[in-house]
């Protein structure tokens, strides 16, 4: 656990982790110290948009923080002032009256306070006073480790709208609000200091997610090339149904966008028109999706949620089934998702009812065992069901807040906007163990996966290379034997 026991100390961290943001904030809050700015009764407005004490703080800290104020009795701090003032090395008594109080001020301006601000008696000898110090930080350690161990958040899902042009009857994530925090006056700039802030507490891959997410092309756009360009994430990826994905888009986004993931559930396009996904012309704008994803280089995936309408879907020529359009559209993943109920969602009080659509789990290892005979497709499909599904994904939605999926619901707990990463990923419900075991972690970053596709097809061409040379050299060893039998 981290101990701070001055003003100072945190300055210190914010002036060496927090950018150009942490050290506009130690300007000012010097300024106020010195006396040479009067303290506000609320956040100066310079800071509102800039960094967020404490909830920066605590996301810069390598642990939780608590902070101590140390009390000296009036008699025994008068005492010491005056002692200090008299061989000159320290404030006069005046100044020391003031320091208190203008301090007390400063932590409620920056809002450091709650049971995160523990008052100490800092009278006695100096182990008295270190005796008391360790009592509070043993019991705060305590209080945290009864909490839900933290994860690092290393993949989160973010469902920044929960809008959609489509009308799937299983969706996991309906339109329950119009909210879409990227598309609000100064949401574009409130979401980019959260994505910072995720990626400051270990984020590498951020999946933006929907709803359609691409109804907000341009702010999405602009939040790709941000995590790419500016927070350099390791992988930026969206899940969209593809209607609204234009070559334009690609040209201009692609360069910063490293996955896209297209969901389809199946080539039949009377089968997507009754699952809800489109008017007969998915199949088509995936085609075309998949010809921009080659023309700028970005990762293909596809996503399908098998369904009682899909389960026993036969339209492959040689297996039977969706393989032979898999094997043509080469995704670098298949992700293969059971149908799963959510209460408040796709089943309970909602316009939604998926009950008539779920598969029991055999059906769906049917569906699966049949497509991994084909070898090619066996190496990109990713099979989930219902239990690695669950609580297996970081999602936070429209408000960024975490969903709990633990009790078969998604429950929010608070937004991100409000409390540190830490602080919110306790109530996340997140099951490491299973995101591990779905192989959540993955090579994700488009600029390996292309790398070692070109160092595969550069081998293979100077394979070949070698062969033609050694071919050519045994031919002509071959010609040179001949004459001389004939000459
Ligand atoms: S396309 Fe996705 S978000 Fe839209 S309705 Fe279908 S499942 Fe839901």
């Amino acid at each position: 656990m981290a101990l701070y026991t001055c003003m100072e100390a945190a300055m210190k961290v914010l002036s060496q982790k927090g950018g150009s943001e942490g050290q506009k904030v130690v300007a000012i809050v010097q300024e106020m110290m010195e006396g040479r700015r009067v303290v506000p009764n609320d956040m100066p407005e310079e800071l509102k948009g800039a960094l967020q004490m404490p909830l920066d703080l605590q996301d810069l800290m390598p642990g939780p923080v608590v902070w101590l104020l140390l009390h000296l009795p009036e008699a025994q701090r008068v005492r010491r002032v005056r002692h200090r003032a008299a061989d000159g090395s320290g404030m006069t008594p005046e100044e020391d009256q003031k320091l208190p109080t203008n301090l007390m001020d400063i932590y409620r301006v920056l809002k450091i306070g709650d049971d995160r601000l523990v008052e100490i008696d800092a009278s006695g000898s100096t182990e008295e006073v270190l005796r008391r110090v360790q009592e509070v930080v043993i019991s705060k350690c305590e209080q945290w480790r009864q909490l839900t161990p933290v994860s690092v958040p290393i993949s989160v899902n973010w469902h920044f709208t929960r809008q959609c042009n489509y009308h799937c009857e299983f969706c996991f994530h309906t339109a329950k609000t119009s909210f879409c925090l990227p598309s609000t006056k100064d949401g574009l700039e409130e979401s980019k200091r959260c994505l910072a802030r995720l990626r400051d507490a270990g984020m590498q891959k951020i999946n933006f997610s929907g709803g359609e997410p691409f109804l907000h092309a341009k702010a999405l756009g602009t939040l790709v090339r941000f995590c790419k360009e500016e927070l350099r994430l390791e992988s930026v990826s969206i899940v969209s149904n593809g209607s609204h994905i234009t070559a334009k888009w690609m040209e201009e986004f692609g360069y910063f966008l490293d996955i896209l993931a297209i969901s389809c559930d199946s080539f039949h396009e009377a089968t997507n028109v009754l699952i809800g996904r489109g008017r007969g012309e998915h199949v088509k704008q995936l085609e075309s999706i998949r010809q921009w994803c080659d023309d700028f280089e970005v990762l293909f995936k596809i996503n399908s949620v098998i369904t009682k309408h899909n389960v026993n879907e036969d339209c492959g020529i040689v297996f039977g089934d969706m393989s032979a359009h898999i094997e043509r559209l080469k995704p670098i993943r298949w992700k293969v998702f059971q149908c799963l109920p959510i209460k408040g969602e796709n089943v309970g009080d909602v316009e939604r009812n998926v009950e008539p659509l779920l598969i029991p789990p055999e059906a769906f290892q049917g569906f699966i065992d049949r497509h991994r005979r084909c070898s090619s497709v066996k190496q990109v499909l990713v099979a989930e069901n219902n239990v690695t599904m669950k609580d297996s994904y970081l999602i936070l939605d429209e408000y960024l807040r975490f969903l709990n999926c633990t009790s078969g619901a998604k429950v929010p707990g608070p937004s991100i906007r409000d409390v540190a990463v830490v602080s919110a990923l306790r109530t996340a419900g997140f099951d490491e163990n299973m995101f591990q075991q779905r192989l959540g972690e993955y090579e994700w970053s488009k600029d390996k996966v292309l790398q070692k596709e070109r160092r595969t097809k550069q081998a293979k061409r100077t394979g070949l290379m070698v062969l033609s040379l050694a071919l050519c050299g045994a031919a002509l060893a071959l010609v040179a034997k001949h004459r001389r039998c004939f000459s």
